[in-house]
């Protein structure tokens, strides 16, 4: 491959250490990204450095001389993810381009990038149900896998069969969905790993029925959700047998506002960025309504929004 660069690139990479300058013959690699433009919150400060790999091969050689002190962070659409105002000091590791997408009967396999809802509106195409969920989740199909995201009685679990993923030392590694311990809202998967693609089994049936379950999931959503403004969708996991939004409704939080964050006054479980939002205001009311559902009714709710990097 060969890459003109100019003045200012050389210079800069002259003082990059030697790996960065071999990850960005890989793709594209930048330093201090906002990490505020890939978060549907649209907050968070930068990343020390920030690596979108060519493709699969790339990642798998850039892992390898990445150094072992180097902390990394897999990212997708950025939906489910709470970066700190400092921001992450380590390196962001972008999954979009590894984003094909293979039918074959009815087993469906995607690249970690491929958004959620390409991949239901592919299924719906090929008259294939199960995920009609993902029309409306907006991460990827490898976020998917780390959350088992689900919602309307679906989840990842239900239909993923097995995964490939990119080990910390390079390596890739095949693993089945049933070593990967699914539960609600979670994936074990191995330490500092990168899932890269995902295969799913799902069963025929008719693309206008599938179509039409995904257009009722849609609107049950746009009718109760404040999806018009920057948020994450749920903000903690529903405990057992109750739901977070009641609960912090109950508790009399919904509506409040702590900065430049709100709970929203449409759904509870949601807070919203209102413009200015800082990370750390949305971290504040997360502690406050932790705290007053606590008092008031002995349950701790638990973040499913994952708080990444360092917090004070
Ligand atoms: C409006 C809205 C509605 C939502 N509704 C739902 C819903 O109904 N159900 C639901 O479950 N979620 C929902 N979410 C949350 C979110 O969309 C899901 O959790 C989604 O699966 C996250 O995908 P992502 O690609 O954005 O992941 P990110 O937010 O980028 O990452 C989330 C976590 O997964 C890790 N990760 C991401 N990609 C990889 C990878 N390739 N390999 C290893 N780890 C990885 C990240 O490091 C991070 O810890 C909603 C969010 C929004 C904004």
């Amino acid at each position: 491959m060969n890459v003109t660069l100019s003045v200012n690139e050389v210079v800069e990479m002259v003082d990059m250490p030697a790996w960065a300058v071999a990850l960005s013959g890989l793709g594209v690699l930048r330093e201090d990204e906002p990490m505020s433009r890939h978060t549907t919150l649209a907050v968070g400060g930068p990343a020390r450095w920030f690596f979108r790999p060519a493709n699969r091969d790339a990642l798998m050689s850039a892992m390898a001389a990445v150094p072992a002190d180097i902390e990394i962070l897999p990212l997708g659409r950025g939906s489910n993810m709470l970066v700190p105002d400092g921001g992450f000091n380590g390196l962001v590791i972008d999954l979009a381009e590894l984003n094909e997408l293979s039918v074959n009967g009815c087993s469906v396999s995607a690249g970690a990038g491929t958004r959620m809802s390409r991949f239901a509106r592919q299924c719906a195409d090929q008259g294939l149900s199960g995920c009609e969920f993902m029309a409306t989740v907006p991460g990827d199909i490898g976020g998917g896998v780390a959350m088992n995201a689900g919602c309307f009685a679906q989840q990842v679990s239900d239909s993923l069969v097995r995964i490939d993923v990119v080990l910390r030392s390079g390596e890739l590694e095949e693993i089945n969905a049933a070593d990967l311990q699914l539960v609600y809202r979670h994936a074990t998967l191995p330490a500092q790993s990168l899932v890269v693609a995902a295969t799913f089994t799902l069963h025929p049936d008719s693309p206008e029925q599938i179509r039409e379950r995904m257009r009722t999931m849609r609107s049950r959503r746009s009718a109760t959700q404040p999806l018009t403004q920057p948020n994450c969708g749920s903000v903690f996991k529903n405990p057992q047998g109750d739901h977070a939004a009641r609960l912090i409704e109950a508790a009399g939080l919904k509506g409040l506002q702590i900065g430049g964050a709100r709970i929203s006054s449409q759904h509870a479980n949601f807070i919203v960025n209102e413009g200015e939002a800082s990370s750390a205001d949305i971290v504040d009311l997360i502690h406050r309504a932790q705290r007053v559902v606590e008092e008031e009714f002995d349950i701790k709710l638990e973040p499913e929004v994952r708080l990444v990097g360092e917090w004070l």
